[in-house]
């Protein structure tokens, strides 16, 4: 499942610095933004989502329309980085 963010955001950057994925990125309205297409929830990465750890606003949470495997989130880490061996599985 990918991480959405919620209204509680008030695009203080920290999360966007923390993702070795490149998926938050500025949206609109002063608010951060979570690729689907490229959030693996850090599998590929560390055993929890850095970017939920690091908010002090507890404006990150899972987004029940973007559900997917443990499986899935791996294949798309490796897609999203070719050649390179997961840190964590
Ligand atoms: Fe990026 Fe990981 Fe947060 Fe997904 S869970 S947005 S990959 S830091």
């Amino acid at each position: 499942m990918a991480l959405k963010i919620n209204e509680y955001c008030v695009a203080c950057g920290w999360c966007q610095m923390v993702c070795k994925n490149g998926a938050i990125r500025e949206g609109d309205f002063m608010q951060y933004k979570i690729d689907p297409e490229r959030c693996t929830e850090c599998v590929g990465w560390y055993e929890e989502p850095r970017c939920i750890q690091i908010c002090f606003l507890s404006a990150i949470e899972p987004d029940s329309t973007h559900k997917e495997t443990h499986e899935q989130l791996l294949a798309k880490w490796e897609k999203l980085h070719p050649g390179k061996v997961p840190q964590v599985m």
